[in-house]
């Protein structure tokens, strides 16, 4: 009993109720302008030159590549201009000793190289008959080669763009580190070592992953209305939506096209609210904060995304391990009344190990509704050694994660509200009865069961949304984001020259 009743008051310390929601959202809307105006505030709301989203009727063949951790992805995309796309694949993992290699052109030359693979296996023909443009034209400059492969780069590092294909590296992260690179435009790297091969591609864009998303969404999505915002839920959380440039009061030094009005704001939402004035904050947040890399910065993210769920549930779990009063995965509990049991949680399980339990176990949990648990309790014993675990374990494990989820859900319908509301669309007569689009990628919407549903649950409740609003909010997967979006701002960026 004493564990049921511990479980409960946990449970209710991650209640992040309607009320808080809704302050949350003005919050949330009053750090976006602030954010449009001036640099250096909690969003970073960060112009990215790209000035209007695709329809679906857009067509020709693109190229994509994305560099963000562990592997090198290389990818051509034909875009059929029906909403439907072919995409042919590679992917390679980086040595290691390139991510810390002395100068920048190693790197750049294994890429080019990569892409150099590519094409011979994947394009000969064009490939070929570049190679024959460029032996009867004397001078390849001044013409357009139609076989020139315009290509989007996915740099998933903190890059300060200052054009749609120009982007100074301001630091490496997740392992890399190639002192070098710093400061220096991480598309002409790229330019360079293709050139040195010869290669027909130019690099027309620098791709933040949440634009592809963006982007994806809004060439995929029926209606060709086109999607308001993108945003990712995976690893880590952000966000890229539609403004207008008449809200964007910050000075923008790159080329872009004025004509639309509009111009793609990357949010950089993750850092929402660090000074937590509306974001709940539990013993569990704090002791995950203070053990961090970066300890009070990506607030929003750290309640919000895959890689810190996880982490918050186990310290929970630790306290009720370590909680004298409470019998939580000790043989003790086999009392309970399916099957006799002696639970034993070994040494090495994740539980004992900082950031050793992973978010995608939260996503078993939520989705066993079996009478006994009898899958969960299986995961436990395979990803966390907790063997024979009891029932009622199994039961405040699921109870907690669900918590700890389900405040998650809440907290990303707080960003995906206040970016709708700033659009206006909910008011705008012009477009009452269009859908309003959103495109969303990562593996926590996408696989934890009922993420969207508790985000429609509460968006319905956010002043100026409610029932009839959320009903427009049209919420999607962006399947392939990385791949397609870049290609796609490849295109704008092609049609730009
Ligand atoms: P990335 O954001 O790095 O591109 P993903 O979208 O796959 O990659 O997100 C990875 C994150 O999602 C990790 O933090 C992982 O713990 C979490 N995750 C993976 N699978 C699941 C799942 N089934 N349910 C919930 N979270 C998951």
């Amino acid at each position: 009993m004493a564990l049921e009743a511990e479980t409960k008051s946990i449970v209710a310390k991650f209640d992040y109720t309607d009320d808080d929601v809704n302050k949350a959202v003005d919050e949330f809307l009053r750090q976006m302008g602030e954010g449009l105006e001036k640099d250096g505030t909690s969003l970073s709301q960060i112009p990215t030159y790209v000035t209007g989203v695709p329809n679906g009727t857009e067509k020709g063949l693109y190229m994509a590549v994305d560099l963000g951790g562990t592997n090198f992805r290389v990818c051509s995309i034909q875009l059929n201009g029906d909403s439907t796309f072919n995409l042919t694949y590679t992917k390679v993992a980086i040595p290691k000793e390139l991510m810390v290699a002395k100068t920048a052109e190693e790197l750049f030359a294994f890429l080019a190289k990569q892409i150099e693979l590519f094409l011979k296996t994947h394009h000969e023909e064009q490939f070929v008959a570049h190679i024959r443009r460029r032996m009867t034209v004397s001078s390849p400059d001044g013409f357009r080669d139609e076989n020139v492969f315009r290509l989007g780069f996915t740099f998933s590092f903190p890059v300060q763009q200052i054009g749609i294909n120009k982007g100074n590296l301001i630091r490496w992260t997740k392992g890399f580190d190639i002192p070098d690179a710093i400061g220096k435009d991480v598309c002409a790297l790229l330019q360079i070592e293709i050139d040195k091969l010869h290669l027909p591609v130019k690099v027309a864009a620098l791709v933040n992953d949440t634009v592809g998303t963006l982007m994806a969404r809004s060439y995929t999505a029926p209606g060709k209305t086109g999607a308001v915002l993108g945003a990712i839920f995976g690893t880590g959380t952000n966000g890229a939506y539609v403004e207008k440039l008449a809200n964007l009061k910050k000075p923008l030094t790159g080329e872009y096209d004025k004509s639309t009005g509009d111009m793609v704001i990357n949010t950089e939402w993750g850092s929402f609210d660090n000074q937590l004035s509306v974001l709940p904050n539990t013993p569990w947040d704090i002791a995950l904060d203070k053990t961090s890399v970066n300890p009070g910065i990506q607030m929003y993210e750290k309640r919000v995304s895959g890689m810190f769920l996880g982490e918050i549930l186990r310290l929970v779990l630790l306290d009720l391990v370590k909680n004298p009063n409470v019998s939580f995965l000790r043989d003790d509990n086999s009392n309970s009344n399916d099957w006799k049991s002696t639970t034993t949680i070994a040494q090495n399980s994740g539980i004992y190990t900082p950031w050793g339990l992973d978010t995608a176990i939260m996503s078993v949990a939520a989705a066993d509704n079996t009478p006994e648990l009898s899958t969960l309790r299986q995961e436990l014993e395979s990803t966390l050694n907790i063997y024979s675990p009891a029932y009622d374990d199994a039961q405040a494990f699921k109870a907690i994660a669900g918590a700890v989820a389900r405040r998650a859900a809440r907290l990303a319908a707080v960003a995906i509200a206040a970016i709708v509301l700033q659009t206006g669309k909910l008011t705008d007569p012009a477009s009452a009865d269009e859908p309003i689009d959103v495109g969303v990628d990562g593996s926590l919407v996408e696989h934890y069961p009922y993420f969207r549903d508790m985000i429609y649950e509460t968006l319905r409740i956010i002043k100026g949304v409610g029932g009839e609003g959320a009903k427009r909010i049209r919420i999607g997967i962006a399947k392939d984001g990385s791949g397609v979006g870049a290609a796609l701002i490849a295109l704008v960026a092609a049609n730009m020259e």
